[in-house]
C-alpha cells in the first residue's frame, strides 16, 4: 500500500478494530435486553454468507498460487484441525439460542471453541493481508461485522449466566482476540516463507467454510428460518465478492 511504512502497525491496528468491534454485541445485554432468536439467527445469517465469500475468495487465491494440491491438502487439514476443536470443546453441540439451556461449564466451553474459531479466521485473514494489504483491510471490515453478529450469541450467553454489562464487553472483545494476534503473526513471518502463502490460505478457506457450515449456518437456520437464512446468506457472499471486484 502506498505511503505506508510499517504494515504490521496497519495489520495490527486494523485486526484490533476488528476484534474489538464485538464490544458492541454486549450494548442489548448493558440494556437488560435479550436479543430474540430471530435476530440472533439472521446475525449468524449474515456472519455466514460474509465467511462464505471471504471463503470462497481465498480459496480461489489459494489455488492461483498453489496449482491446487498443496491448497487442497491445507483446506483438508483445515477442516480436520476444526473438527477436532468441535470435539475438544463440544462448543458446536450447545446452542446460542438457547442461552439459558447451557450451564457455566458449558459456557466457558463455549468461549475456548469461539476464541480458537476466531483464531483460524486470524490465520484467514494474515495470508489476505499479506498477499494483498489493501483486500485484506476491506475483508477486515467484513470481519468486524461478523464478530459483532456472532459475539451476540456469546453475549446472550454470558447474560444468561448473570454476567452483566462491560464484563459481557470485555469477554466478548477477549474471545475474538486470537484473530488479530494470529493475523499479525501469519502476516509479520508469512514473507519470509513465501512458498507458504498458498498453503496458509487454503488452510484460512478451509477453515472459514467447515466453520460456516457446522456452526454459524445450522444456528441461522435454527434462528432465522430457512427462506431468511437463504437470503441473507446468498445477499452477504455476493456483496463481499462484489466488494474485491471494486477494491481491484
Ligand atoms: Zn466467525
Amino acid at each position: 500500500m502506498v505511503g505506508v511504512e510499517q504494515p504490521v502497525s496497519v495489520v495490527l491496528a486494523v485486526t484490533v478494530l476488528a476484534a474489538g468491534a464485538a464490544a458492541l454485541a454486549a450494548l442489548p445485554a448493558a440494556f437488560g435486553r435479550r436479543v430474540p432468536a430471530l435476530a440472533l439467527g439472521l446475525g449468524y445469517a449474515l456472519s455466514t454468507g460474509l465467511m462464505l465469500g471471504l471463503g470462497f475468495l481465498l480459496m480461489q487465491r489459494a489455488l492461483e498460487r498453489t496449482g491446487g494440491l498443496l491448497a487442497v491438502a491445507a483446506a483438508l487439514f483445515a477442516a480436520l484441525y476444526t473438527a477436532w476443536t468441535h470435539r475438544y470443546t463440544g462448543g458446536d453441540a450447545l446452542d446460542p439460542l438457547e442461552p439459558e439451556a447451557i450451564s457455566a461449564i458449558e459456557g466457558y466451553r463455549l468461549m475456548i471453541a469461539h476464541g480458537l474459531h476466531a483464531a483460524s479466521e486470524g490465520v484467514a485473514l494474515g495470508a489476505a493481508m499479506a498477499l494483498d494489504l489493501q483486500l485484506g483491510i476491506a475483508l477486515a471490515l467484513a470481519m468486524a461485522v461478523q464478530n459483532v453478529c456472532e459475539g451476540l450469541g456469546l453475549a446472550s450467553v454470558l447474560a444468561a449466566r448473570g454476567v452483566r454489562g462491560l464484563d459481557v464487553a470485555i469477554l466478548v472483545v477477549f474471545s475474538d482476540a486470537p484473530q488479530a494476534l494470529l493475523a499479525v503473526a501469519v502476516f509479520a513471518v508469512l514473507p519470509e516463507w513465501p512458498g507458504a502463502l498458498g498453503g496458509v490460505l487454503g488452510f484460512g478457506a478451509g477453515a472459514l467454510l467447515f466453520l460456516t457450515l457446522t456452526e454459524t449456518l445450522p444456528a441461522a437456520y435454527r434462528g432465522g428460518g430457512r427462506a431468511a437464512t437463504a437470503a441473507v446468506v446468498s445477499a452477504a457472499a455476493g456483496a463481499l465478492i462484489l466488494l474485491q471486484a471494486v477494491v481491484h
